[in-house]
């Protein structure tokens, strides 16, 4: 079963928000939890990105790219990059993999591919 990051859609006005917060922000009146979850869609375009290095050991990767991407709904989220030449608006598409290892945990995180 392929592994999905969630949205969760605000049930009386239907913005969408990742990561979850308490109240919508948009219409302002959703304070009681009233949100359905929704898978975030897959496919976008990059809209910034940054490579890191010097990571902590938990990282298995000696450098990491990281982008804001803009989903196809017009959310934008930060994922990890598996693109060896980054460009700022080339299609991208993301799958949900294990970006970070604890000891007794594993991270779930969307990675970036060229699409
Ligand atoms: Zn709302």
């Amino acid at each position: 079963m392929a592994r999905e990051i969630y949205a969760y859609k605000c049930r009386l006005c239907g913005t969408l928000h990742y990561p979850f917060r308490m109240v919508c922000k948009e219409c302002k009146q959703n304070d009681f939890f009233e949100f359905d979850t929704v898978p975030l869609p897959k496919a976008g375009t990059l809209v910034t990105w940054t490579r890191v290095y010097n990571l902590p050991a938990q990282y298995e990767v000696a450098t990491l790219g990281l982008g804001i991407v803009e989903l196809e709904n017009g959310m934008r989220m930060l994922g990890q990059l598996e693109i060896s030449e980054p460009e700022l608006g080339m299609a991208v598409i993301g799958n949900v993999e294990v970006v970070r290892k604890e000891p007794y945990d594993d991270y779930y995180g969307m990675v970036f591919r060229a699409a």
